[in-house]
């Protein structure tokens, strides 16, 4: 619908330590303009990523102060959490979109609430929606991410990746284990393959299998855990049982393997451990592991520490990856520019925000509007809670 009215839509400079990524990209700026909505963006805010203010000026942007973001823009564009000081910058009537992991601080989005801004986070997205896949921030940045990952534990190895035969002798190729084959594990086989590394792959989703070998490697199979499918293509949690008999049976094929990676998560509930302080200490030294669902809940890997390296006793480097996806910045932005411009464009309609929750889309990313939280998954974290549900709330 033609209003002629305009929208502004503002990228604020990423502020979380370590965070080189930018919600938008100079490409995405000429986009938004013809529905209607104009770009302004906060100066130095593609630096992290190699954008220059200049390149998003050429594509069409205006160039701003924080200060003028908060006090003109109808929306305020980030990758994660804003932090908390800039709450009190935003006003009623503005949306902030991005990915604002509202499972794991419920109290963030309420505040935003309570101040009558719009929350949408990117994290919420009914994945499995054919429609919504543009907007897919956490595959986007998962993709990223898994590659990164084979990266830094390349970095990390003594040895080759690939068979190497050269004059000064034979280097066989690193045997490589990717535990959790979702769309990060995916992506570091594809990867570890790439680099010539002899690689398996092991879920706990049965369907995973034909992806795994699709790329080339071999799917483990354990005798002792079957499936556990859960809802939507996610893995449930196991039983206490299950998850003992998988970590044993996973020890002995752990042991002989150079490189271990884990991604493997269960939405609301703290990563299973897969790797235990016995299977580290079955490894040769050198071998390294990178943990990429390493937590303050902990992670797959016993002692990981997200955010740190360290060498065990037995010469064993254990990663805790942490927000790799910003380590590979332009990338990551490209992408996530493309998830978060889709998603504008859906919510907007004659130059401004459309909130309609009877949407799929908007149920799942709209989490507070008009005042209210009314994401229920997230209204209900902020209910009091009797007992331990058990929950992290880890959304991204
Ligand atoms: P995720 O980050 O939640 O978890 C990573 C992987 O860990 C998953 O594959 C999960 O099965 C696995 N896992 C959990 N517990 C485990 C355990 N105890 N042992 C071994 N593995 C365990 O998952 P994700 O990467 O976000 O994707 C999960 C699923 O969603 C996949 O099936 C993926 O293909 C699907 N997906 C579908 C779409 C779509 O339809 N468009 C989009 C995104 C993801």
């Amino acid at each position: 619908m033609e209003t002629g009215r305009r929208m502004k839509a503002a990228v604020v400079k990423e502020t979380s330590p370590g965070e080189r990524r930018v919600a938008l990209v100079p490409d995405a700026v000429a986009k938004l303009g013809p529905a209607g909505i104009d770009v302004l963006v906060e100066s130095g805010a593609g630096d992290g990523a190699w954008l220059s203010d200049s390149a998003y000026a050429d594509a069409g942007a205006s160039i701003a102060s924080a200060a003028e973001i908060y006090r003109t823009a109808d929306v305020i564009l980030t990758v994660t959490r804003p932090q908390p000081g800039a709450v009190g910058e935003l006003r009623a009537g503005q949306a902030v979109i991005g990915m604002l992991a509202p499972l794991a601080d419920p109290e963030f989005a309420a505040a935003l609430a309570a101040r009558g801004v719009t929350v949408i986070s990117l994290d919420g997205l009914p994945r499995t929606l054919s429609r919504a896949q543009p907007m897919d921030a956490l595959t986007s940045q998962s993709n990223v991410a898994g590659y990164k990952a084979v990266l830094v534990a390349a970095g990390e190895f003594g040895r080759f990746f690939p068979l190497l035969i050269t004059a000064a002798g034979t280097a066989r190729p690193a045997k490589v284990l990717v535990l959790g084959t979702g769309v990060a594990g995916l992506q570091a086989i594809g990867t570890a393959r790439r680099l010539g590394a002899v690689v398996s792959g092991y879920d706990i989703r049965p369907t995973s299998k034909d992806e795994v070998t699709s790329l080339g490697a071999t799917f483990l199979e354990l005798t002792a855990v079957g499936s556990a499918a859960g809802e939507g293509g996610y893995a449930r949690e196991l039983t206490a049982d299950e998850r003992l008999a998988q970590q044993e049976e996973l020890t002995g094929h752990i042991a002989r393997q150079d490189v271990v990676i884990t991604t493997a998560q269960v939405p609301g509930r703290k990563p299973p451990l897969l790797v235990t302080e016995d299977a580290v200490k079955a490894m040769a030294p050198g071998s390294v592991i990178v943990d990429m669902a390493a937590s303050a809940l902990g992670g797959n890997v016993a002692g990981s520490v997200p955010g740190q390296t360290a060498v065990t006793g037995n010469g064993v480097t254990i990663v805790g990856a942490e927000n790799l996806a910003a380590t590979v910045p332009t990338a990551a932005s490209a992408a996530y520019s493309r998830n978060v411009s889709a998603m504008l464009l859906h919510l907007t309609s004659g130059g401004a925000l459309a909130i309609d929750t009877s949407d799929d889309i908007q149920a799942g990313v709209v989490i507070a509007h008009d005042g209210k939280v009314v994401h229920e998954g997230v209204a209900a974290l902020l209910q009091p809670v009797e007992g331990d549900s058990g929950v992290d709330g880890t959304a991204d």
